[in-house]
């Protein structure tokens, strides 16, 4: 071989591993172009993906006040259709019963029970009789003071008046007669004075200015009433005095509190006690009394309430389940309340009274009547 020969078979093997050497770095290069190709691709493609979840959380998360506050309105809204359906259906049960209530009660009021029997009265009869509630409150109507007698023309001896003029229903002057020759019999005290009794409008007006000009009008209200407000217009309300002080009676005297434990007996009560000033509005009067008959003043004496508090109680009690009043003789009398709404046909009171007993039928002065009775 010669030298030329040799040469040129270096060459030509260089030249075969240059082109080789060419060639491996060539796919090396068409590797890696493609692998980074790919993995570049994938590697952008889940940086997409990622920021595109990343958003969709941070407008999820944006929202989710309004959505919970959406939520909780629709429960409120829905809870609340609940509640007023409930409510409707409850007023409409309610309305249903009170309907049927009112039926039943009508219809009771239509008949009598057994042993009683319907008597009509005018209307005014609300305003007339003695159980009259008169206070502040509750005007006198003076409906009544035809029935008036005279005080002077039965004196019996053992108890002074103050004037000749005193007048008193009949009846209520009979008891005030019986009650103090009770107190007399009991006492031998022949020093009681009687001071008021019947006082017409006008006097009671003329009383009240010249109580409030001379002693000022808080006096005048805690113990006068204006014309018309006064228990003294009913004529059945007496003031007793002491003929010895020329005054009112007061407790701390001798003898006096015999009336607080008997009137009672003789249907009186002692009208402003010093317990009762919050409800009666009137100070303490240890010397007024009010005549009402005797199974009313005895409870009321004997349950320690005022007339306010009696005639409130007797609302409760109707002909079917009257109020009962048991005596100290054991005797047992009814009471009960007629609402002045109960009308006849023929537009009058339509009050069920006892058939074959003695009863009175008396207004409240409010707003009916009550029936008193005997079993
Ligand atoms: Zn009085």
């Amino acid at each position: 071989m010669t030298n030329e020969e040799r040469l040129a078979q270096v060459q030509a093997i260089e030249y075969r591993e240059r082109h080789m050497l060419l060639s491996l770095g060539a796919v090396i290069i068409l590797v890696l172009v493609v692998g980074i190709g790919y993995f570049g691709s994938s590697f952008i493609k889940q940086r997409i993906e990622a920021a595109r979840i990343r958003a969709e959380e941070e407008a999820r998360a944006a929202a989710r006040p309004g959505i919970d506050a959406l939520t909780h309105q629709s429960l409120a809204i829905s809870s609340q259709t609940n509640i007023i359906s409930q409510i409707t259906t409850t007023r409409v049960e309610e309305a249903k019963q009170r309907a049927q209530q009112e039926a039943e009660e009508a219809l009771l009021a239509s008949q009598c029970p057994d042993g009683y029997a319907f008597m009509e009265y005018d209307l005014d009869q609300i305003h007339k009789g003695e159980l009259q509630l008169i206070n502040k409150d509750h005007e006198y109507y003076f409906l009544e003071s035809d029935l008036l007698s005279l005080l002077y023309d039965q004196i019996g001896g053992n108890y002074y008046l103050g004037s000749f003029n005193l007048q008193l229903t009949k009846n209520t002057a009979d008891h005030l007669h019986q009650m103090l020759a009770g107190y007399y019999e009991a006492t031998g005290d022949e020093n009681i004075l009687v001071l008021s009794g019947y006082r017409s409008k006008e006097e009671s007006d003329d009383l009240y200015s010249e109580e409030s000009q001379n002693i000022g009008s808080e006096y005048a209200d805690s113990y006068t009433m204006q014309g018309g407000f006064s228990e003294h217009h009913s004529g059945m309300a007496v003031d007793i005095g002491n003929f010895s002080t020329g005054s009112y009676i007061h407790e701390y005297e001798d003898n006096v509190p015999w009336f607080f434990e008997h009137a009672c007996e003789y249907g009186f009560i002692l009208r402003y006690p010093e317990s009762k000033q919050s409800v009666t509005g009137i100070a303490y009067e240890d010397w007024h009394f009010r005549y009402l008959g005797v199974p009313v003043a005895t409870d009321i004496y004997n349950k320690k309430l005022c007339l306010e508090e009696w005639i409130e109680n007797i609302h409760e009690y109707s002909v079917r389940d009257p109020y009962l009043i048991t005596l100290d003789d054991g005797s047992v009398y009814e009471a009960y309340y007629v609402p002045g709404t109960q009308l006849s046909e023929n537009g009058l009171l339509n009050v069920p009274v006892p058939e074959g007993r003695e009863f009175t039928v008396s207004g409240d002065n409010v707003d009916g009547v009550i029936v008193v009775s005997q079993r």
